[in-house]
């Protein structure tokens, strides 16, 4: 056995505040990172080519991580069940290390792993490095998991949060034979996204990258932080963080995310700014909040955790599905945020929110095609942060308020006032007045002229029948 530990980056994308690879690189002079492009996910049909995008660019720089600290960053394709151990064998490594996932994917294949190593006599250690807060951690008196989000939170934040740990830095470098064995056991140059058969031409809403992220975090702590309670909201605004695609592949480490909340905290000139770092200190919370419940209910990625949307009689319109998914619903709210999606791979939350409401509630569409929708379009995709999102706004899950239907023309008017957010992403209503944009009240004929459809549904209409049918399945 040789003195090597290979370090399995799986969404860990960064050298920095690793504890996988940190706790690997005390143990040995000679760390060698892998990555296994998993055939599984790129062969199914939930991908989005922006989120590809986004983590071949941070393969990139991880990979340029690993050459200046005198190491490597070995590139495998195929399933990691049989590439994981085979490339470890090769190189008879004294371990495997990585970091842990909540997935259910993720642990089933995790397990198959581990039984494969174990079988071959290879030592194994895993970490719990994305989440500040491991699931179990933060559990009721009665020693059970949340399924509700305040208490979670209370608690949460009363729990002492670890440090950044050290930045990785190989000590020893891989020999000739090392090199060879490694050639041998399948490694392949980093494909491009392209090459892998995704295209995706547009800019991405963050650079990839673990330096991109580090600025980005320094970016918002320096101002928009202080401003977040009060703009977060607003679509047409540069007001959150844009960090999930970073936090999603672990591009940023959490614990430096957090460091910077606290500085951010003790830099705030007054009451207000604190308050604003604070809520968004709670959104963080939100992602541990839906990774601990999909760590504790795998079935929550199935479907509908509340009994009563379980079997909800959905109309799942075809026409209308694909109405919503191309921003062609004569909902302006609703076409501006779904036409973001698919030009940015990404939208406002507030907008999520609207279009996950307008889909369940209006066109009474089962909330797992949108998930799926979300799934396939997303740069930013994480299963258990989506899965908890469309549960919230189709009141299927864990949130006890059963019915929340949001109005377009309502959510638009607070939030879109001005109609800057709709008039950027649908162009041929620029020209409209204001008052018409954001209550969606347009004449036929206008639209007509406009080349903008008319609405597919009728809000209030649908909000009427789905609260029928709510009524109707309680009692069932
Ligand atoms: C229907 C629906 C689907 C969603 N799908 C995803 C998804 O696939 N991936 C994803 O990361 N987020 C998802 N969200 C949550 C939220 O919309 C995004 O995290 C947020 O818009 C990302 O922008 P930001 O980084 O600027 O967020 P900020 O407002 O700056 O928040 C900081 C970070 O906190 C986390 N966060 C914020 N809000 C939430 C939330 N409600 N739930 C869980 N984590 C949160 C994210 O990691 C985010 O980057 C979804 C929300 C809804 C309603």
């Amino acid at each position: 056995m040789t003195n090597l530990i290979l370090f399995w980056h799986r969404r860990d994308l960064r050298i920095s505040d690793n504890i996988g690879l940190a706790a690997a690189n005390q143990q040995s002079a000679k760390v060698v990172g892998v990555f296994c492009l998993d055939t599984n996910i790129l062969e199914s049909e939930d991908i989005a080519p922006a989120r590809i995008t986004y983590m071949i660019g941070c393969l990139q720089e991880l990979q340029q991580n690993y050459l200046q600290a005198g190491s490597q960053l070995v590139i495998l394709k195929g399933e990691p069940t049989q590439e994981i151990p085979k490339l470890a064998t090769a190189l008879n490594v004294k371990g495997v290390f990585w970091n842990l996932d909540v997935e259910p994917y993720a642990r089933e294949r995790d397990r198959q792993i581990t039984q494969a190593l174990k079988e071959k006599g290879i030592p194994i250690q895993t970490f719990w490095d994305q989440l500040l807060h491991y699931p179990g951690e933060i559990a009721s008196g009665a020693n059970q998991p949340y399924t509700v989000y305040t208490p979670f939170w209370k608690n949460w934040i009363s729990k002492p949060k670890t440090e950044p740990v050290d930045k990785f830095q190989n000590r020893e470098s891989l020999t000739a034979a090392e090199q060879k064995i490694i050639n041998q056991a399948g490694a392949i140059p980093l494909p491009t996204a392209k090459e892998l058969g995704f295209g995706w031409d547009n800019e991405l809403m963050l650079a990839p990258g673990e330096t991109a992220a580090l600025e980005r975090l320094e970016e918002f702590c320096h101002e928009v932080i202080f401003s977040y309670k009060e703009k977060r909201n607003f679509p047409a605004i540069d007001g959150t963080s844009r960090l999930s695609a970073a936090l999603k592949f672990g591009a940023i480490g959490i614990r430096t995310v957090w460091d910077a909340t606290i500085n951010a905290i003790a830099g705030s000139s007054s009451d207000e700014a604190q308050e604003s770092v604070k809520t968004w200190q709670q959104e963080l919370a939100w992602r541990e909040f839906y990774q601990h419940a999909m760590y504790h209910f795998p079935e929550l990625a199935d479907g509908a955790y509340r009994k009563v949307f379980k079997s909800f009689p959905y109309d799942n319109n075809s026409e209308h599905f694909q109405a919503w998914c191309d921003g062609n619903t004569g909902y302006p709210i609703v076409d501006a945020a779904m036409r973001q999606l698919k030009s940015t791979g990404w939208m406002h939350n507030r907008c999520r929110m609207i279009v996950a409401s307008f889909l369940t509630k209006d066109l009474l569409i089962d909330p797992k095609m949108g998930e799926k929708y979300f799934t396939q379009s997303l740069y930013d995709w994480d299963l258990s942060a989506n899965n908890g999102g469309w549960q919230w706004s189709a009141s299927s899950g864990m949130d006890p308020k059963p019915l929340r239907i949001f109005n377009p023309a309502s959510q638009a008017e607070k939030f879109d006032a001005n109609g800057e957010y709709i008039r950027k992403w649908v162009p041929e209503l620029r020209s409209l007045p204001t008052k018409l944009l954001i209550s969606g009240e347009i004449p036929d004929s206008q639209r007509k002229n406009l080349g903008y459809p008319l609405p597919i549904v009728e809000h209030k209409i649908q909000q009427r029948i789905f609260k029928e049918r709510y009524n109707q399945q309680k009692l069932e």
